[in-house]
C-alpha cells in the first residue's frame, strides 16, 4: 500500500468538532461546538422558501453571487468606514473556515512562519500546516488575555510573513482595544507583514467593548485579509458562507485559491442570506444584547454552583476552571463530563500553545431553557465527578 502523505499526520482531526460526536453519543447538551439551537431570523427562512422555487440551482460566480457581494459590500462599507468594491475585493468562500485557509494560502509560502496568539481557535493550526506555514506562538495572559509588547516583537524579529488575529476572540473572548491593535499595527507596518484576521463574533460584543476592524487602522487596508462570515451572524452556520475582504492585489490571488479549491458557496444559499445582510443596524443591537443577556444569565448560573470561569468581553465562550477535579487529561474530563454529567465541552488543551489541562471550554449559544438545563446537570458536577489526585499544568 502507498502511504497517505505526510501533511495529514502531524495534526488530528478537530477536536471541538469531535466533541460534537461525543455530546450525541451521550445525549449531553452540546456546548462544545459553537452554534445555536435557535432558529435563524425568520425573514431569510422565508426567502430559503421562495428561492428554492426560483433560478438559483446552479454554480454562482466563482467569486460569489453578485447580488451577494453587493449587499455585503454595502454592509461592511457601513461598517468598516471605508467604500468596499464588490466586484475587486471581496471573495465569497465556504465559511470563514475557507476564507481562513485560501487566506492563508494566498499570502503565505511553505516555510514562511506566521504569528498565533495562544489560547487559539483550532483551525488555525491545521491551516498553518496545511499551507505549509510554521506557527510561532505569542501568549495572551489571562484574566484580560493581554499579550506582551516585548514578547510580540521578539515574535516579529523572527522574521514572519503574516500574522492571525482572531478579534473578538475564540475561546478566550478577548475584544482587543483599539489601542492593543495599534501596537500591532505599528509592528505590522515596521517588520512589513500580513494581517489575516477572524472577525466571525464582529457582532457579538459586550458593552463598554467595542469591536475595531483591523483592516480600518491606518495603513492597514494594503496588508490586511479581513475574514468573517454568516455562520454567527446570522444563526446560520450550516449554511457555510463566509467571506475575505481585501485590497484588489491580494483579492485576484485569493480568487484564483478559492477557485480551485471549492468553485463556490452554495448559490441558493448566498441567494437567501442577500436577506439577512439588508437587516438594518437595529438587528445588530438586538443579537449583541440577546447574547450580553445570555452571557450574564449563564455567568450567573456558574457563579451560584461555585465554578471558577472567565468572563467573555465578545463572542460566546467560557473557559471553566477545573482544577480542583485533578485530571491530568482534560480530554478524559470532557468525555466524563459528557456521559455522567450530561454536559459537552471542548478540552482546553485544544486551544493553548502551553501545557494547560485545567481548562474547558463551553458555550451559550443556546436557547434559555437549554443553558439553564445545561446549568441544572453542572449543580451534580461534584456529585458525580470525584477529584482525582493530578496536578495543574500552566
Ligand atoms: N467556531 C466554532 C467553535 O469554535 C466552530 C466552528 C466550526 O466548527 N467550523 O466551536
Amino acid at each position: 500500500m502507498p502511504q497517505i502523505s505526510h501533511r495529514t499526520e502531524s495534526f488530528t482531526d478537530s477536536v471541538i468538532r469531535r466533541m460534537t460526536r461525543v455530546s450525541l453519543q451521550y445525549g449531553a447538551i452540546n456546548l462544545s461546538q459553537g452554534f445555536p439551537d435557535f432558529e435563524p431570523p425568520a425573514p431569510i427562512l422565508e426567502r430559503l422558501r421562495e428561492v428554492a422555487h426560483e433560478d438559483f440551482h446552479q454554480y454562482s460566480i466563482t467569486w460569489g453571487a453578485q447580488n451577494f457581494r453587493e449587499a455585503l459590500a454595502q454592509k461592511q462599507s457601513r461598517l468598516m468606514g471605508r467604500t468596499i468594491d464588490p466586484n475587486a475585493e471581496i471573495v465569497v468562500t465556504c465559511g470563514s473556515t475557507e476564507a481562513m485557509m485560501a487566506a492563508m494560502m494566498t499570502a503565505v509560502n511553505p516555510g514562511d512562519k506566521v504569528i498565533v496568539f495562544s489560547p487559539f481557535y483550532e483551525n488555525y493550526g491545521a491551516d498553518a500546516i496545511l499551507s505549509g506555514a510554521e506557527p510561532i506562538y505569542v501568549p495572551l495572559y489571562p484574566p484580560e488575555f493581554h499579550f506582551k509588547t516585548e514578547e510580540l516583537e521578539a515574535a516579529f524579529r523572527q522574521g514572519v510573513k503574516a500574522l492571525i488575529l482572531c478579534n473578538p476572540s475564540n475561546p478566550s473572548g478577548k475584544v482587543f482595544t483599539r489601542e492593543e491593535l495599534q501596537i500591532i499595527a505599528d509592528l505590522v507596518q515596521r517588520y512589513d507583514i500580513f494581517v489575516i484576521t477572524d472577525e466571525v463574533y464582529e457582532h457579538i460584543v459586550y458593552a463598554p467593548y467595542q469591536h475595531v476592524y483591523f483592516a480600518s487602522l491606518p495603513g492597514m487596508w494594503q496588508r490586511t485579509i479581513t475574514c468573517s462570515s454568516l455562520s454567527k451572524t446570522y444563526s446560520i452556520t450550516g449554511w457555510r458562507l463566509g467571506y475575505m475582504i481585501a485590497p484588489p492585489t491580494i483579492i485576484d490571488a485569493a480568487k484564483k485559491v478559492h477557485d480551485f479549491l471549492t468553485v463556490g458557496a452554495a448559490a441558493p444559499l448566498q441567494e437567501a442570506a442577500v436577506t439577512g445582510l439588508k437587516f438594518g443596524d437595529a438587528y445588530y443591537r438586538t443579537l449583541a444584547e440577546t447574547y450580553e443577556r445570555k452571557r450574564n444569565l449563564f455567568l450567573k448560573g456558574l457563579d451560584d454552583l461555585h465554578i471558577p470561569h472567565t468572563t467573555p468581553q465578545g463572542a460566546y465562550y467560557i473557559l471553566l476552571d477545573i482544577s480542583e477535579f485533578g485530571f491530568e487529561s482534560d480530554l478524559e474530563f470532557c468525555e466524563v463530563l459528557a456521559r455522567d454529567v450530561g454536559v459537552g465541552a471542548v478540552p482546553g488543551s485544544s486551544f493553548f500553545r502551553e501545557d494547560v489541562n485545567h481548562l474547558i471550554r463551553v458555550h451559550f449559544a443556546k436557547k434559555d431553557e437549554t443553558l439553564y438545563e445545561a446549568l441544572n446537570r453542572l449543580s451534580d458536577l461534584r456529585r458525580k465527578i470525584f477529584p482525582k489526585t493530578g496536578k495543574r499544568k500552566y
